[in-house]
């Protein structure tokens, strides 16, 4: 069976930088499983399987653009101290949920602290970077018409993995 739309897919991954330095694997966990078609996975990780199969090996680089999107120096701003009251100490790499300007809520994490305010970074930590993926095909499966109606992979004996 080839990978395609409507198809569950089972996978270990190894995913580097540029410089090669691993971001995240799946080494020692179980696979990941995905919904092919269902925008599960990052585009261009997605396009890079389809037609392959069980035990397939893919090696594919993704650019910004086909994973999550180009650094957006729109989203790097200096916010008043006063923004993290009742926060004791506010330090570089502290994550916050943040209220987003059309209301919905956004992670941004702490880059600097300085005498005029806090620099804080909405972008994803990925953003901006193109990205290795070493891929081992392990399963390829039909989706059940329940997977298909919620866009998303069941356990084997029908829960949900989230
Ligand atoms: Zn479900």
């Amino acid at each position: 069976m080839t990978i395609a739309d409507k198809q569950v897919v089972s996978i270990h991954y190894t995913l580097t930088d540029d410089d090669g330095a691993t971001l995240d694997s799946s080494s020692g966990r179980a696979p990941l499983m995905y919904l092919h078609g269902a925008s599960n996975i990052i585009p261009g990780l997605e396009s890079a399987l389809a037609g392959k199969s069980a035990g397939d090996q893919v090696q594919v680089t993704v650019q910004p653009g086909d994973a999550y999107g180009e650094f957006d120096a729109e989203l790097v701003q200096t916010v008043p101290h006063e923004a993290f009251e009742g926060i004791e100490e506010v330090e570089p790499g502290m994550q916050f949920e943040a209220r987003g300007p059309e209301g919905g809520s956004q992670v941004v994490v702490v880059r600097e602290v300085a005498d005029e305010g806090v620099v804080v970074d909405g972008n994803h930590p990925l953003a901006g970077q193109v990205l290795h993926f070493d891929v081992e095909v392990q399963e390829v499966r039909s989706a059940t018409d329940e997977e298909l109606a919620h866009g998303h992979v069941h356990d084997p004996d029908g829960g949900h993995q989230h």
